[in-house]
């Protein structure tokens, strides 16, 4: 039946680590780790609605994995396994070949396993991820955490992915077809950041999400945001625009003592970090210029909009 020669021909490659049964039975077996737990999430890729029909399909293997991974690391945990449910309106082995490898790449490059999933015909083009990770009891970084005279920090560069998605060919659409998960990041915050999130819908949207969890407002210093050099060329105004707004970066976005900011500087790191903004007591999103208070107002992607 083409279900199976589906999952055996792309999907059924032998697991190399910590794995006790992966794909081929009715469900997959873990073992976990000794004081660790299971933190896990799914997202789901509509084709037409998350990326155009005609994208590469080795980018959609490996975003439909990065993404999960993300919110993996956004909760200070180390991504272990994941798990693939497709719907598929028909059986494409170009497209299937070079979708499973993206899937695989992505997976090698952060030691995570497919373990199982489920695979159906429809007649749409569906994804569905589910990923899995580990977290020492207790250690998770929930988005409720942050507190006032925290320092707001944020990974790498923000803006890139959106400003690709207007520019198609630009090279920072790598940014946007192949985002990084910051995997390595999310796991040296656990037990050090009070809150984090992952920006997919814009920075200032999903630093929102942690202001209203936390019950605290922000500030932000606009001219610490981080840009990359690519858009150097644009006005103050539209970078900013791009860097709040913008989604689909898969950066981290955290908020931490100044003490713990200390301890993270001592540990290695493979991406850079920058203090965007401090947390208050008062409510709101502001950022400060010309020393006046302005209240934010940017809205980054909603679905249902
Ligand atoms: P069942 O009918 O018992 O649900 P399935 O026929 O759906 O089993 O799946 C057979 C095996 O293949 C299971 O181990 C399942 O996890 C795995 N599997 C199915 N589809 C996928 C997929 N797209 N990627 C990875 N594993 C898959
Ligand atoms: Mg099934």
């Amino acid at each position: 039946m083409a279900e199976f020669s589906i999952i055996d021909t792309y999907f059924n490659r032998k697991n190399t680590h910590s794995v006790d049964l992966g794909v081929g039975d009715d469900s997959a077996l873990l073992t976990p780790p000794p004081q660790q737990q299971l933190v896990i999430c799914a997202d789901t890729l509509v084709a037409g609605r998350h990326f155009p029909l005609d994208t590469n399909p080795h980018a959609i293997g490996w975003k439909s994995v990065a993404v999960n991974l993300s919110d993996i690391a956004a909760m200070g945990a180390k991504p272990h396994s994941i798990l693939l449910a497709l719907s598929l309106p028909q059986i494409d082995h170009d497209w299937l070949k070079a979708f499973s490898q993206g899937l695989y790449d992505c997976c090698d490059q952060f030691g995570v396993s497919l373990i199982g999933g489920d695979t159906t015909q429809s007649p749409h083009l569906t994804l569905s991820v589910t990923a899995l990770g580990w977290v020492d009891i207790g250690q998770a970084v929930p988005r409720s955490g942050a507190k006032p005279g925290d320092l707001i920090c944020v990974s790498g560069t923000v803006g890139d992915a959106a400003f690709a998605l207007n520019h198609l060919g630009h090279p920072l659409q790598k940014r946007l077809d192949y985002p990084t998960p910051r995997c390595q990041l999310g796991a040296a915050l656990k037990g050090l950041a009070h809150s984090m999130i992952d920006v997919s819908d814009g920075l200032a949207q999903d630093l929102g999400h942690i202001l209203k969890a936390s019950q605290v407002g922000a500030k932000l210093q606009l001219e610490h945001l981080p840009i990359n050099p690519a858009l150097q060329a644009l006005s103050e105004a539209q970078k900013w625009q791009y860097a709040l707004a913008g989604g689909d970066d898969y950066e981290l976005c955290f908020t931490i003592s100044p003490q713990n900011y200390e301890k993270l500087l001592q540990k290695q790191l493979d991406v850079s970090i920058s203090i965007v903004g401090t947390i208050q007591q008062q409510h709101g999103l502001t950022f400060e210029k010309d020393g006046v208070d302005h209240l934010l107002q940017f809205n980054g992607y909603q679905h249902f909009a």
